[in-house]
């Protein structure tokens, strides 16, 4: 399978999109064994396998470039490799942080931005994910954005109306460039989430798919993935939700079985 344009409404966008945040998870060793145990599982079942599927994996910044290069063997270049998060600015006296220059230098394709464990403990504003959106196509690198309402926020009644401004303020930085949007339920995700039932993501997800309608966009264009603990007993329930392009998982996907099974789950 080739890799997709990032940043383009292609022709041959997948239908389905399957990926995993390692979070401040594995060393580079650790990234680079899970990288091989996916090119085995995918060598084991051969071409076609995950047909209309793409890939993708985030490790931390430490491990981007072992786990590019792991991944990046013939046959393999179709599983995309990301960033957690990137600074607006290209360069500069920005201590501790990496830009998408740096980050693409090291083998990212993808950047992760706006997950609300950085919205709310790093205070990451609506308006900073739309500089980094438009600093990440600027370098032609794909937005992954997460979106997704507080416990609080959907026992209010508020979950559409939260979720929709966080995706447009992403969306309008994206212009008419891809952007892929997770729905991740702050209440759904870690340890301490539950995951959310298919008739809890349904409505929010019809909103999204709306306003990306709305704004001239597609679900090729800006496909809508569900994050949150994610299971693999759980993910055809909600992948059968209309609208869902795809799942953005945790801890299930940490071990490369995992994420295979998840894969398998996705091509059907
Ligand atoms: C996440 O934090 O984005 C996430 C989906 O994690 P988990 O699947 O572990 O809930």
């Amino acid at each position: 399978m080739e890799t997709p344009s990032p940043a383009a409404d292609a022709a041959d966008a997948p239908s389905r999109w399957v990926g995993t945040s390692w979070k401040m998870t594995k060393t580079r060793a650790e990234g680079v064994a899970w990288a091989r145990s996916l090119v085995a599982a995918a060598e084991r079942l051969g071409e076609g396998a995950w047909a209309g599927v793409q890939p993708f994996v985030v490790p931390p910044a430490t491990a981007i470039a072992d786990v590019a290069a792991a991944l990046r063997a013939p046959g393999t270049s179709w599983v995309l490799v990301g960033a957690q998060d990137a600074h607006w600015e290209d360069a500069g006296a920005w201590t501790g942080e990496l830009s998408v220059p740096q980050l693409a230098d090291a083998g990212a394709q993808l950047v992760e931005l706006g997950h609300s464990e950085r919205r709310e403990h790093f205070a990451e504003t609506d308006e900073r994910v739309a500089l980094k959106v438009a600093a990440v196509l600027r370098h032609g690198l794909l937005p992954l954005v997460c979106v997704g309402e507080t416990a609080q926020q959907r026992d209010a009644g508020r979950s559409v109306d939260v979720v929709l401004t966080q995706a447009r303020a992403a969306l309008d930085a994206a212009g008419d460039q891809r952007c892929v949007l997770a729905y991740e339920p702050v209440w759904a995700i870690g340890e301490r989430g539950r995951e959310a039932r298919p008739e809890e993501v349904a409505p929010v997800v019809a909103a999204l798919a709306g306003l990306v309608g709305d704004l001239g966009g597609s679900a090729r264009r800006n496909p809508v993935l569900y994050g949150g603990s994610v299971t693999v007993e759980g993910a055809t329930g909600v992948l059968e939700v209309p609208g869902v392009d795809g799942l953005f998982v945790g801890r299930t996907a940490w071990r490369a079985e995992g994420f295979v099974a998840l894969l398998d789950l996705a091509a059907r």
